[in-house]
Parts: C-alpha cells; sequence; structure tokens
C-alpha cells in the first residue's frame, strides 16, 4: 500500500496505543498469565447464550429503535428504582450504548461546548481525556490522594471555574477500588448547587461493592440525578464485556442532547442482544450475587498474596487490586510491570498509565476478575517474586 501521500495533524498528538492493549498483546506474546486489561476469564451463564440465539431465531435481527429496545429500557427503569429509588422514564431518560465507553464519549461530545472546562479525578480511565480533548473541551485534573484515593473535595472546589461545565466521577473507582461515600456526593451537591455544572457519573461497577458497603450512585440523590448522565455497562455485570452493552440515564433535557449525538455514531445497538439481557435483566438474582461473587475472589487474591513482598492497597469495590511494589524493585511501573509480565509471567497495569503526567506511585493493577485456579497460579509466581 502507499503511504498517505501528506502530513497528517493528529487531532490527539499525545495518544498512542490503550495500556490494556499494550499489556493484553504482551501477555499473550509472553504467554503470561494476565491480570493486565479488566476482563473475566470465565463465561457467563447459558441461559443467557440461550436468550440471544432464542431472539435470533425468532426473527429479531433488525435495527433496534434508536434508543433501545423498549422492554430492555423497561427492566433498566425497574431495576434504577428498586436499587436507587429514582424513577427515570424509558421513554425519555433511558438511551442503550455499545459499552460504557460509547455512553461517556456520547455523553461529552453531546454537552461539552470547545473551550469548556471538564473536572476529572486522577487515576483516571483512560478514555475520558481524549473525549474531552476532541470535543475541544479544557481538561482539569485533580487527584485522588494516595494511598487511599479519596477525593480531596478543597482541590476540587479551586479547580471549579466559571467555565467548567462538567464534572466526571467514577465510583467503584477504575483503578484503585475506591468507593466514594454518602459524604461525598454530599460535598459534590454542595459545590454544583446553584451552578450550570451537569455530572457524568461512571457508575459501571456498581454492583461490585464489598464489605457490606453501599453504591453510591448519583440517582439516589435527587439534587444530583436532574444534572447528571448515569452510565453502566452489562460488561461488567454480567461477565460479557466483548458484547459491549450498556445504558446511560438521565434527566430528559441531557437525554435529548445525548440521542441527538448518539443516533449519529452508532444510531442502535445490536437487536438481539439487547432483547437477551431484558429477558436476564428481569431477574435481579441475576446481578445481586455479584458483590458477593467479587468480594470471594478479592479475599482469595489478597489471601495467596499474603507472604508476598506486594503491598496491597484497600480493595472496597471493583475487580482491581492495587499493589505496591517498593520492596521489590524501584525501578519505574512500565518497566516493573514489563519484567513481570516476560520474567515472573503475570501481566499488570502499571497506574502510572492513568496519570497524565506519569506520575508513579510503584504502584500496579491486577484484575482479579479470574477462576481460582488462574489466581492461584499466578499468585505462586507473585510471591516468587
Ligand atoms: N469506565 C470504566 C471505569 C471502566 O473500567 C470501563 C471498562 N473496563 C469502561 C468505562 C468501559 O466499559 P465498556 O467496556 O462497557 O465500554
Ligand atoms: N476497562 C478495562 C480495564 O480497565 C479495559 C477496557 C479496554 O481495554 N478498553 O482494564
Amino acid at each position: 500500500m502507499p503511504h498517505f501521500p501528506a502530513p497528517i495533524t493528529s487531532r490527539l498528538p499525545a495518544v498512542g496505543t490503550t495500556i490494556f492493549t499494550v499489556m493484553s498483546r504482551l501477555a499473550q506474546e509472553c504467554r503470561a498469565i494476565n491480570l493486565s486489561q479488566g476482563f473475566p476469564d470465565f463465561n457467563a451463564e447459558d441461559l443467557l447464550f440461550e436468550r440471544v440465539a432464542h431472539h435470533m431465531r425468532a426473527g429479531r435481527n433488525q435495527y433496534a429503535p434508536m434508543a433501545g429496545v423498549p422492554a430492555l429500557r423497561d427492566a433498566v427503569a425497574a431495576k434504577m428504582v428498586a436499587l436507587y429509588g429514582t424513577a427515570y422514564d424509558p421513554e425519555t431518560e433511558i438511551t442503550i450504548t455499545a459499552g460504557a465507553t460509547q455512553a461517556l464519549f456520547t455523553a461529552v461530545a453531546a454537552l461539552v461546548h470547545p473551550g469548556d472546562e471538564v473536572i476529572v479525578f486522577e487515576p483516571v480511565y483512560d478514555s475520558y481525556a481524549p473525549a474531552i480533548a476532541l470535543q475541544g473541551g479544557v481538561v482539569r485534573r485533580v487527584h485522588l490522594v494516595a494511598p487511599d484515593y479519596r477525593p480531596d473535595w478543597t482541590a476540587v472546589a479551586a479547580a471549579i471555574s466559571p467555565r467548567t461545565r462538567m464534572i466526571m466521577i467514577n465510583t467503584p473507582h477504575n483503578p484503585t477500588g475506591m468507593v466514594w461515600a454518602p459524604a461525598d456526593l454530599a460535598r459534590l451537591a454542595e459545590l454544583v448547587r446553584g451552578t450550570g455544572i451537569m455530572v457524568v457519573a461512571d457508575e459501571v461497577y456498581e454492583h461490585i461493592v464489598f464489605d457490606g458497603r453501599r453504591h453510591e450512585s448519583v440517582a439516589r440523590y435527587p439534587e444530583l440525578a436532574a444534572r447528571s448522565v448515569v452510565v453502566s455497562s452489562f460488561g461488567k455485570t454480567f461477565h460479557i464485556t466483548g458484547w459491549k452493552v450498556g445504558y446511560v440515564a438521565g434527566p430528559r433535557e441531557l437525554m435529548a442532547e445525548f440521542r441527538k449525538v448518539h443516533q449519529f455514531n452508532v444510531f442502535t445497538v445490536n437487536a438481539p442482544v439487547q432483547y437477551a439481557l431484558a429477558d436476564y435483566l428481569a431477574q435481579p438474582e441475576r446481578y445481586l450475587g455479584l458483590a458477593d461473587f467479587y468480594q470471594g475472589k478479592r479475599d482469595y487474591f489478597r489471601t495467596a498474596l499474603m507472604g508476598s513482598r506486594f503491598d496491597l492497597l484497600a480493595c472496597e469495590g471493583t475487580y482491581f487490586q492495587l499493589a505496591s511494589y517498593r520492596r521489590i524493585s524501584d525501578e519505574p511501573d512500565t518497566r516493573f510491570v514489563e519484567r513481570l509480565t516476560r520474567e515472573a509471567g503475570v501481566a499488570a497495569i502499571p497506574l502510572s498509565a492513568f496519570f497524565e503526567d506519569g506520575r508513579d506511585d510503584r504502584v500496579v493493577r491486577f484484575c482479579f476478575a479470574k477462576e481460582e485456579g488462574t489466581l492461584a497460579a499466578a499468585c505462586e509466581r507473585l510471591r516468587r517474586c
């Protein structure tokens, strides 16, 4: 193929390939146990596959309605009212998306104007800043403070300006596993009161919170819900990250703007999968056991790393465990994970990948959404480090 004949001015000059792709590729190349990119190594229930096959055979293979299959939007609304006490109108306030990544991107594209400031919390999930930059928005970063990575509300208050359009939050938090407390939502509500600031709440790990904690969805707080787009993903909840289906919920004024963009960047999402998810979601036991399920894996992983030279940080939710490796090495985290993958045979994510300035706390992220056998084998290798 001949080369493109002119220089290209990149819209994202500082962006390369995502760390998740880089580390999963290296894990494969080295035949390492892959605890880097976040995805389960076990399958979803057969029932879910049966429902997809059923709806395909029943002929539900053409375009679904733009905002999503009504039965699935109804099921999401019912779940949100049952769990968080807020009634979203499925007709105007819920939209089914191609996963959370698209939902986040579309929300930013629909609501952020060039020059608007958007506050994010660092370490920050990797898709937020590029989405903001592509709209001509200005990213304002507020650090979550090590070692517990809780929000510093004085710093958030200082970051708010008359140009602040949006605050993007994420609880339970990837990569730190930190979960916001009711006081955090109260502080957020206080700071945005009387402003036009919108909130995008990335709650993809809403069902994965540990030790009896409660997930503090913005949907629980009417004052916040009225200015928020809530984002979730069936990938995390039903062990189907590869299906890329999620949803957003928000007040109709924000949803109307969201849908203006959604209709042109995906139009609509895989129809038979939506019908199957509607059947499945109607049974709350399919997701209500998720916290216990993953708490068991967290505890297994943490116990199996006792006696290693990794120091484990607190993990209140998500399926990620942070670990400091200062007792093993003082090398930069990117070099450490490469060596860990090549020499110890376990892949992890360097925490610096979630900081714009490459800040390096000598901490790595492990994903424990794995079969016990996988975790046991990985921990045996990690204990030798
Ligand atoms: N937000 C966070 C915090 C995530 O961890 C992920 C994926 N792991 C996403 C968004 C994207 O979700 P999806 O795969 O549904 O696009
Ligand atoms: N969200 C997943 C993680 O944090 C990865 C998703 C992706 O590869 N983009 O590992």
